[in-house]
């Protein structure tokens, strides 16, 4: 049984390493995000000398888009396998 998730109740016959690579792939695009919004907020407040506050909004900003971003592609992964399980 190991390797599985929580309540998998076809070991023999499921989406568990599908679903492990699924969140392997999501944590890399969270981080890919990250690195990638770090990079524009160090180059907005390269660029324009906004100050420290208004860097700090735009973090903020910038990383709850993110956030729903990503809760969005889980939402909408986990749907594909409902959708997987139900018609199997
Ligand atoms: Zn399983």
């Amino acid at each position: 049984m190991s390797g599985h998730f929580r309540g998998c109740v076809t070991p023999s016959n499921c989406w568990c390493e599908l679903k492990r690579y699924g969140l392997v792939f999501l944590f890399a695009i969270a981080i890919f995000a990250f690195e990638v919004i770090g990079g524009i907020i160090i180059l907005i407040t390269d660029w324009v000398w906004v100050d420290p506050l208004i860097s700090a909004i735009i973090a903020i900003i910038m990383a709850r888009w993110t956030w729903g971003l990503i809760n969005k592609l889980r939402t909408g992964g986990t749907d594909i396998d409902n959708c997987l399980h139900d018609h199997h």
